[in-house]
């Protein structure tokens, strides 16, 4: 007979760090692989509450003592330390809400989380809800080196790592060996199956065809050291004996007006191509030789698959920290924060030192994962797999099934 379509929930929320990249990136997948077998939410828990959860932190907090017995009772006696700090329990009460309300909206079969801060709270709502043994929980991490220790959860049925480091990280917390599995950072599969020849694209986005290109980004909205950079690097690349470039520069502003329209009026002695928010980029990364961009996971990740050595040239304190080391000490980049010393690197690795650019490159290949997005979801369907017969147990809609224990 036909197999009942599955519920995804995938829990994320839209703070930076390539959150909701990662989340689409994995709805695609499951569409590409299964089609209608799984129908994929993204929710977004922090959507729509400017000023959360200090708006209702009162309210909040009252959920949170009404709860906190059970909470007790869930973890048997072990309710994290930080609850206990008034707006901490507020915050977790606020997701709580969240997940509930999630969970009766959408009554998943599976649920995916890849933000940090929702292992704990979903999972002591399927507790107290009763739902922990039929539903599959799985995290996705979205940091590559360095994680902050709320990724990690022994309750969940897999934390999936994209790297090695991570994976040892989780270990440490205490995950079973069974639990955790490294396949890489989920990328949007448009990105990593395209099949791309560096000459077509090149004619396609109108670029020189022989000058090598240095691809310069800073996220999706434009940020760290890019003005600069980009002009240290109309210098660099123009050889003022010759009289002419020896590279060309791509500029993608992503979100930032004021940058692409600030490096729009600039003179430039060296072919240069600013660009706005691109939803191609694999086109443009495709099309160049090397990239320089602030530590973001997701921007790390798809130069890796396509070759590109990357300048790192900022990061984003915390969250982003660990990528450094993580393509630094694999060979596939350098960290600089000095926009000068960025383009005279350049301007050398487009001259006397074309082996060591291409030495990154095939480390950053190395790297690549371009299949992580694909394992990922396959592995998840097999664990469903494995809820089978619990999973046929149809949802309840009217009963007290996904009501609070205490309303
Ligand atoms: N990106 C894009 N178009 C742009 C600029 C950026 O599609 O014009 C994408 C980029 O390819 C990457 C993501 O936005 O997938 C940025 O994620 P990252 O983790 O690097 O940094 P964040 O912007 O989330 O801090």
């Amino acid at each position: 007979g036909a197999e009942k379509t599955k519920n995804v929930l995938i829990l994320m929320s839209d703070t930076g760090g390539g959150h909701r990249a990662s989340a689409e990136a994995i709805r695609n997948a499951f569409q590409i692989e299964y089609g209608d077998a799984y129908k994929v939410f993204v929710k977004d828990l922090c959507k729509d509450h400017a000023g959360w959860p200090l708006n209702n932190m009162e309210s909040s907090y009252k959920f949170m003592v009404k709860h906190v017995q059970l909470w007790k009772f869930a973890f048997h006696g072990t309710s994290p330390r930080w609850v206990h700090c008034m707006y901490l329990a507020a915050l977790a009460a606020f997701y709580a809400k969240k997940v509930e309300a999630g969970l009766k909206k959408y009554k998943p079969d599976i649920i995916i989380s890849v933000h940090p801060l929702m292992q704990h709270i979903p999972l002591w709502v399927l507790k107290w809800q009763g739902l922990q043994n039929r539903v599959v929980f799985v995290t996705v991490i979205t940091d590559l080196n360095t994680c902050h220790p709320t990724w990690f959860h022994t309750g969940v049925n897999r934390c999936y790592c994209p790297s090695e480091e991570v994976s040892k990280r989780a270990l440490l917390e205490g995950l079973e060996p069974s639990q955790v599995q490294i396949f890489g950072l989920p990328i949007r599969p448009s990105f990593c199956r395209a099949v791309l020849v560096k000459e077509e694209l090149r004619e396609e986005l109108q670029m020189d065809a022989d000058l090598p290109a240095v691809l310069l980004m800073g996220g999706g909205e434009g940020m760290g050291p890019v003005k600069k950079t980009a002009k240290a690097l109309g210098e660099a690349l123009f050889d003022k004996e010759q009289n002419k470039p020896i590279g060309q520069l791509i500029v993608i502003c992503g979100r930032n007006k004021n940058l692409s329209s600030t490096l729009e009026s600039l003179d430039w002695k060296i072919p240069v191509k600013i660009r706005g928010f691109e939803t191609q980029m694999e086109k443009w990364m495709g099309a160049c030789d090397c990239i320089i961009t602030k530590a973001g996971p997701g921007t790390i990740a798809e130069a890796l698959i396509r070759g590109l050595p990357i300048i790192l040239n900022d990061f984003i304190p915390g969250q982003e920290v660990g990528n450094v080391p993580y393509v630094v000490d694999n060979g596939a980049g350098v960290f600089s924060k000095s926009p000068n010393e960025t383009a005279s690197l350049v301007a050398r690795w487009f001259g006397p030192e074309s082996d060591e650019l291409k030495r990154m490159s095939e480390n950053a290949l190395k790297l690549a994962q371009p299949e992580a997005v694909f394992d990922i979801v396959r592995d998840i369907h097999s664990l469903s797999l494995g809820h089978g017969p619990l999973s046929k147990i149809a949802y309840p809609v009217t009963s007290s099934f996904y009501q609070l224990p205490i309303a």
